[in-house]
């Protein structure tokens, strides 16, 4: 019988050695969650709180740095508040509310009020859900790299240290999973991966961006390119298919170069990111993908935090389901659990293809400098306040306007 543990306290603890398994102690746990990011710190949330014994793994120690512009939407923070039953420390956090549109550094739109976005440092966001988790009851073993996954025997090998086992396994470890690998042959297709590099800059290196967000859609081919602000610095980055963007490295210089800053003077970091190239099955038996390594990050905008929490938490849910009922398959209830957000990810994959191919690019980007229904629908997607469902209304609206600005001349 799984029992609901004592709700943990509001302001974990920061993560510290005390928190560290001792690798030679650990037995067989009902669930381990390898990742410490947010599917991985939801997945053990869900667990624990829900009486089960779960041990989350990470080949890092916390806090850590991760490659992210930080934004964390209101579809995030609702995913947030659902998740770890409480409001989030908005110390975490600084709210944006303007934003510009731009494509090659032009102005094309923006607003002025609410954005609904977010900006916060993973370094200190995953601390956070962390120590949530390590609260609640769940066995944290960090700096601990798992080098073998042997699904067969459920066995986890790492890089030192004595083999792990697991009745469920939640693999939680980023674009690179190694759980992904051992399931599905690889962790990715290269063809259609996402890529993205970033640059931290000092604010006072762009005194006239203030705290307003930034999103130019000619930065990258298939992608965009960002400015998010943040409490000490400006985040700003590009992103887009890495197959269509083999000159990366110049699309960054080229966009910093517009807001008249030199790539030479800052540390230019990298990483995949799934960008529309997610599982539609991912996992098997008692063995689940959530996050990164499902491939859980928005095909338009790249969001993926709060896809990676709400994953992470379903994928908790359904091993919980399985323990309680032997005769309930966890992947078979994951799958139902996320059936809606692997659909809103198959409507953007659709869309993307009325914004980013090259022919119709420069079409997208006049058409959307005119079109305030459009600008607002994309913004609202972006806040998470809509969903890709309601863009044929949103054409729709727009298209009939235009009718009528013709009808009138
Ligand atoms: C340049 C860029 C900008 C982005 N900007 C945004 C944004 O602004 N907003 C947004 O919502 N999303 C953004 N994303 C996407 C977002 O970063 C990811 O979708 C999100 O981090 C996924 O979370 P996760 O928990 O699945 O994986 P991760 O956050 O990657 O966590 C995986 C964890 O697994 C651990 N791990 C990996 N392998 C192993 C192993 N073998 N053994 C032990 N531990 C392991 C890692 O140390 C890591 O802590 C961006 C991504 C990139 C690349």
């Amino acid at each position: 019988m799984y029992v609901s543990r004592p709700a943990p306290e509001l302001f974990p603890a920061r993560i510290g050695n005390d928190a560290l398994a001792d690798a030679g102690s650990i037995e067989v746990f009902d669930a381990v969650v390898i990742g410490g990011g947010p599917a991985g710190s939801a997945a053990a949330f869900t667990l624990a709180s829900g009486g089960a014994s779960v041990c989350l793994i990470d080949k890092s120690d916390f806090p850590r740095d991760k490659l992210c512009g930080g934004g964390v939407t209101g579809r995030g923070r609702s995913v947030f508040e659902s998740v770890f039953g409480r409001s989030w420390d908005g110390r975490l956090f600084l709210p944006s509310a303007d934003i510009e549109f731009r494509s090659n550094g032009r102005l094309i739109g923006g607003a002025t009020d609410q954005t609904g976005v977010f900006l916060t440092m993973r370094r200190d966001f995953d601390e956070y859900l962390l120590g949530l988790a390590r609260a609640a009851g769940a066995t944290l073993m960090l700096k601990t790299r798992i080098a073998r996954v042997d699904l067969a025997h459920g066995a986890l090998t790492p890089g030192d240290g004595a083999e792990i086992r697991f009745r469920h396994l939640v693999g939680a470890d980023g674009v690179n999973s190694m759980v992904a690998k051992a399931l599905c042959g690889a962790a990715f297709l290269p063809t259609t991966i996402g890529f993205g590099l970033e640059v931290e800059v000092p604010r006072d290196h762009l005194p006239e961006q203030g705290d307003r967000l930034e999103i130019d859609f000619s930065a990258a081919s298939w992608g965009y390119g960002w400015v998010f602000p943040k409490h000490r610095t400006h985040t700003i980055g590009v992103a887009g298919i890495h197959a269509r963007n083999p000159d990366m490295k110049a699309r960054l210089a080229d966009y910093l170069a517009l807001k008249n800053l030199d790539a030479a003077n800052y540390r230019v970091k990298g990483q995949y990111i799934p960008f529309g190239d997610y599982r539609r099955r991912p996992g098997r038996d008692n063995v689940l993908l959530a996050g990164d390594a499902a491939g859980f990050a928005d095909p338009i905008t790249g969001e993926g935090i709060a896809f990676a929490m709400q994953s992470g938490a379903a994928a908790g849910r359904a091993i919980l389901d399985s323990l309680a009922s032997p005769g309930v398959v966890p992947a078979d209830r994951y799958f139902s659990e996320i059936s809606g957000l692997t659909r809103g990810f198959r409507d953007a994959r659709f869309w993307r293809w009325l914004i980013y191919p090259a022919p119709v690019h420069g079409l997208f980007t006049r058409a959307f400098s005119r079109a305030g229904v459009l600008q607002r629908g994309y913004l609202d997607i972006l806040a998470g306040r809509r969903e890709y469902d309601a863009l044929p209304g949103l054409f729709a609206r727009q298209a009939g306007r235009a009718l009528k600005r013709l009808a009138r001349l």
